[in-house]
């Protein structure tokens, strides 16, 4: 599987979701090289917000 972005480390039990400190599940890499984390509620909540923005959703 190969990716045009950058590789990052996996995600950990120190990464928290951005929007509620839970554990972070999914990583969204924006356009602009921003970087976002959010659980799996919140991954659902926002992945079309995402998915518009373009950005690149992992988890
Ligand atoms: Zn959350």
């Amino acid at each position: 599987m190969t990716s045009p972005t950058l590789t990052r480390p996996e995600l950990t039990a120190a990464d928290r979701c951005d929007r509620c400190g839970a554990a972070a599940q999914v990583r969204a890499i924006l356009r602009n090289g921003g970087e976002l984390l959010f659980c799996g509620h919140h991954g659902r909540e926002y992945e079309s917000k995402l998915k518009e923005m373009d950005a690149d959703i992992q988890r």
